[in-house]
């Protein structure tokens, strides 16, 4: 297996090379930029799978950095982890949400970093996987199907990319407006009421089923697809 590659986006040097050098222990080839300019050279240039992002950089916010890859089609495949510097960053950052991955607390430890890594690189990759299975739903990436129990389920073209994009995001809630960006387009001028409406028909076809308990409504918030929390 080769390599998995991280890029370091933090412009305390101190911080990026204890960063570096216990990722570069753990086995990871690690890459470092200590602005966004530079790691956006980095990012077209190199590949990484994944960047871990500070939140306050010089020449721009991490977050807006965030935002801009998670939006971009080119680094659909990137993950990223944000760094902040508190807990209250934290949840503010998480709650204007770029689309990060991860999010992380400084100080943290190196194992605590890597595991996280670890844990995001390994969703990655089963959404890269061909088939996807959970619970009760086999969903074919290639051939675009879907099957419930072995037996087909039909979807309409805008159903099976939100299922899509659910099973391939489990267990993470969904506000409707980041999944108008991540299913339906970035530049898509649709109502946020849309998603209830395809949602509605898309729990109505796994109802046969009952997988529809995996789309789960999480109130003032979003949606999830579970398996676990029904
Ligand atoms: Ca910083």
């Amino acid at each position: 297996m080769t390599a998995k590659k991280v890029l370091i986006v933090e412009d305390e040097q101190a911080i990026r090379e204890m960063t570096a050098f216990h990722l570069s222990r753990a086995g990871f080839d690690v890459l470092e930029a200590e602005d966004c300019r530079t790691a956006r050279g980095l990012l077209a240039d190199q590949r990484p799978d994944l960047a871990l992002i500070d939140w306050m950089l010089p020449d721009m916010s991490g977050l807006e950095l965030t935002r801009m890859l998670k939006r971009d089609k080119e680094y659909e495949d990137l993950s990223i982890i944000m760094l902040t510097a508190r807990a209250e960053e934290r949840d503010k950052v998480s709650g204007l949400d770029g689309g990060a991955d991860d999010y992380i607390t400084k100080p943290f430890s190196p194992r605590e970093l890597i595991a996280r890594i670890q844990a995001v690189l390994r969703r990655s990759n089963s959404a890269n996987e061909e088939l996807l299975i959970a619970g009760v739903l086999e969903l074919d990436v290639l051939g675009h199907r879907v099957s419930a129990s072995g037996v087909d389920v039909r979807l309409g073209p805008t159903e099976y990319r939100l299922l899509e994009f659910l099973m391939t995001h489990a267990e993470r809630v969904y506000s409707r407006a980041q999944l108008l960006d991540r299913v339906w387009g970035a530049n898509v001028y649709v109502e946020e009421r849309t998603v209830d409406v395809h949602v509605r028909r898309l729990r109505k076809a796994l109802s046969e089923a009952t997988a529809d308990k995996y789309i789960q409504t999480v109130r003032g918030t979003g949606y999830r697809f579970s398996t676990r929390h029904t």
